[in-house]
């Protein structure tokens, strides 16, 4: 006999089956996410076993000499910044001792023996630093000549390597779907028989006063199941799946609706006998009966019998009830 859950008690229900659901999907998002925690292939092993390990070091050995003769002329050309520093002083000096050698001569005084050693000096600096920048100069373009040399080696060991790695590369892809395949293969595998257990649970359960508790189940696992249908399955295929599950849901519920109006459930049925004797009505095709009526009364509409003597204490009782009105004795 179906009892009437007060409102306080149905939402304490309500919100303990909800929150029941949220742990239970989250207890199945762990244990898929250590499903999918299977090692991937390793991308280095496909690698290693494709490519030359002799071309491979060729490449280092080649990167390392270009970046080594790259750092070289950085060097050179600071040493040249140094040296054209070097030969402006030793210009300006030259110039400043040219001037006041021209000046003593005007004026007809020799030039002073130190003033003569420091042109000489001044010159000798000058001189010099100019040979050193050529010789950087020089340097500088020999390396360039050997970086464009490295850099054409190099060039040509990185586009054999890149035939060597298409190979590597298809092999891994394919590696990598064949464990993808096999990742979601466990998943299903596990969420599906979950769903089907929930779902076999709820439907048997769906009156008795568990069916919230397989509800929730049922529901968490089904949110599973879709979301791992939609990482397995490729989004044109996966439209397919998610709008026949939708058709088969909408029929499932479509047929218990048409069955429960067919046949209703008896919890039902007397909801629906009570509301109507209620309201003065008759059950089945809802005729206004009188207040003013025998101990016996037909629905003069339908005909069906709506009262009658009570087998107990005879007075009139509702013939569609389980109980009588005045002593309780059931029908
Ligand atoms: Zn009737
Ligand atoms: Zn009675």
């Amino acid at each position: 006999m179906a009892r009437i859950v007060p409102t306080g008690l149905k939402w304490i229900i309500r919100s303990l089956s909800v929150s029941l659901f949220v742990l239970l999907a989250w207890l199945l998002q762990f244990a898929l996410g250590d499903i999918g925690d299977l090692t991937p292939p390793a991308r280095s092993a496909y690698l290693e076993r494709h490519l030359d390990p002799q071309l491979l070091q060729r490449e280092r050995d080649l990167e390392r000499d270009l970046e080594e003769s790259e750092a070289e002329v950085g060097r050179h050309v600071e040493v040249q910044d140094t040296l054209l520093a070097s030969m402006d002083v030793a210009r300006e000096t030259m110039q400043e001792m040219t001037g006041l050698h021209r000046l003593s001569i005007e004026q007809g005084i020799p030039p002073s023996p130190e003033q003569e050693a420091a042109l000489a000096d001044a010159q000798g600096r000058f001189i010099a630093a100019q040979e050193a920048f050529e010789q950087a100069n020089a340097r500088i373009s020999e390396l360039n000549a050997e970086a464009y040399r490295v850099s054409g080696e190099l060039a040509d060991a990185q586009e054999r390597i890149a035939e060597q790695r298409a190979p590597a590369d298809e092999a891994y892809s394919q590696a990598l779907s064949e464990h993808r395949l096999s990742v979601a293969a466990w998943k299903l595998g596990f969420i599906v028989p979950v769903f089907a257990v929930a779902a076999w649970l709820f439907s048997r359960s769906r009156d008795s006063r568990h069916g919230p508790i397989f509800l929730a189940f049922m529901l968490a696992s089904f949110l599973h199941l879709g979301l791992v249908m939609h990482d397995t399955f490729p989004e044109e295929y996966f439209k397919y799946i998610a709008i026949c599950a939708g058709i088969v849901a909408v029929l499932a519920f479509l047929l218990r609706v048409l069955r429960s109006a067919a046949q209703p459930q008896p919890a039902l049925l007397l909801k629906r006998r009570r509301e109507s004797y209620f309201k003065a009505q008759c059950p089945e095709c809802a005729y206004p009966f009188p207040d003013e009526r025998g101990d016996t009364f037909y629905c003069p509409a339908c005909g069906v019998g709506l009262f009658e003597p009570c087998g107990s204490c005879s007075t009139s009782r509702h013939r569609l009830l389980p109980h009588c009105q005045s002593c309780g004795a059931q029908a």
